[in-house]
């Protein structure tokens, strides 16, 4: 089965085509036919597109919303200058898998999508004001455009949480107001952990009832599982993905009443307060430069930047904080896995949250920590290292494939 993987946000529409059924998913045989990324949907929008084994291809168009875009997309994957191996009509399309980023309490699986799916999704929006209706766009304009003959999948980033306990799940506020308004923790990256963990087991033969793992999700967006008996234990993004580690735009964690003292000081409204948290804050609010961790890098060691320096090093102080907490909270981990953009390419932050932690059994070999970037997977730890240390890339689209045969054919969820 061809699987289109949509993942929307607000102004952008990621996507990769992906040949997989039950049987390459057993044998993890399952194939990236083409990926792109459509940038600046309402203007002159960019994208960037690549055939499997191909160079990138650039291109810009006047693309008005994400019908727009996917009518665009599909044209370009179906037609002869493209030449995707074994697609040239839309036929060869036979699903479509969407990332919806909050399922709330009731959208605990990836579910097909019907007009029931498509309204619990809608109740969510109050929940993820910022990415639900971005996700609900992608998932109307595929509607639309594929008619109810082609079965839709959607995959909540929030859904692999849902195991997490009341201890975990609720804030020290007045109980009622879970109650009535399901203010809660709800964590995300739950689709990179669900995958993470999967790879872990396969590189490492345990079952998953044995999976005790600390995962780190390191990217733009920031966040930090403990996965015990192959379930999510606590994460620390909350409510909102603005809770917890240090991100490149966000504040992570912070005292709630530094908001009503900078409304009283600044005057800013609500808005205001929101945009400062989740868009000015984090790597970028403290170097002043960039939210991006490489060019923060750079800054650091090329000009000595005093203030890149010090968010760096604000964000690794952060991550080894949680380190400490999560495996108090999950008595001890067998293993500490990296992903995300960071997680996976920086070894120089890798080495630094590990820093000291010797404590803990936790010794990071400089020599395999500094060959592994790039889309590697492999151990970091020394031989000693009593917490083994991974690095394994994420492939958020890939479980999202696999999910929707899953669900198209009725198969239960292994992992
Ligand atoms: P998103 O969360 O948007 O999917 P990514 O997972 O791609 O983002 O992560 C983006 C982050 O990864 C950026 O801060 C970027 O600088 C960082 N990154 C990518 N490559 C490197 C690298 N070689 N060294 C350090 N940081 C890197």
């Amino acid at each position: 089965m061809n699987i289109l993987v949509l993942n929307c946000g607000s102004s952008s529409l990621k996507f990769q085509l992906i040949a997989t059924d039950l049987e390459r998913i057993d044998r993890d045989t399952d194939r990236e036919l083409a990926r792109g990324v459509v940038e600046r949907i309402g203007s002159e929008a960019i994208l960037t597109l690549r055939v499997e084994g191909r160079p990138v291809q650039r291109l810009a168009a006047p693309l008005r919303d994400h019908r727009q875009a996917l009518d665009y997309i599909l044209r370009w994957l179906v037609s002869a200058e493209a030449a995707v191996p074994e697609v040239s009509s839309l036929a060869a399309i036979q699903a479509v898998g969407h990332r919806v980023v909050h399922g709330g309490e009731k959208l605990t699986r990836s579910i097909l999508i019907d007009d029931a799916v498509i309204e619990q999704i809608e109740d969510c929006i109050e929940l993820a004001p910022l990415h639900n209706p971005a996700n609900l766009k992608g998932i109307a304009a595929a509607r639309e455009v594929f008619g109810p003959g082609i079965p839709q999948a959607a995959v909540f980033d929030t859904s692999f949480h849902s195991t997490m306990p009341p201890e975990s799940f609720l804030y020290a506020l007045p109980y009622q107001l879970y109650v009535r308004y399901r203010v809660r923790r709800y964590g995300f990256h739950g689709t990179s952990y669900r995958y993470v963990a999967h790879r872990y087991r396969q590189l490492t033969g345990r079952p998953l009832e044995e999976t005790n793992i600390l995962a780190l999700h390191l990217g733009n967006g920031c966040s930090i599982c403990a996965i015990r008996s192959g379930e999510s234990l606590e994460t620390s993004m909350g409510m909102t993905p603005a809770e917890g580690l240090v991100m490149g735009t966000r504040s992570g964690d912070l005292d709630p009443l530094v908001l009503e003292f900078l409304h009283h000081k600044e005057g800013m409204s609500f808005e205001e307060l929101e945009a400062l948290v989740n868009k000015r804050s984090g790597l970028l609010g403290i170097s002043g430069l960039t939210n991006d961790m490489r060019d923060l890098l750079a800054e650091e060691s090329e000009h000595q930047d005093r203030r890149a320096r010090l968010a760096i090093d604000i964000f690794c102080a952060r991550a080894k904080k949680y380190i400490g907490a999560y495996l108090a909270r999950m008595n001890g981990a067998d293993a500490i896995v990296f992903t995300g953009g960071i997680g996976e390419n920086s070894p120089e932050i890798r080495r630094r949250i590990c820093a000291e932690l010797d404590f803990l059994g936790i010794a990071v070999d400089p020599a395999r920590n500094e060959s592994i970037s790039g889309g590697l997977e492999g151990e970091i730890g020394t031989e000693g290292s009593r917490v083994r240390l991974y690095v394994l890339p994420t492939n958020e689209e890939l479980l999202i494939a696999r999910d929707t045969v899953r669900c198209i054919l009725d198969v239960p969820r292994r992992w």
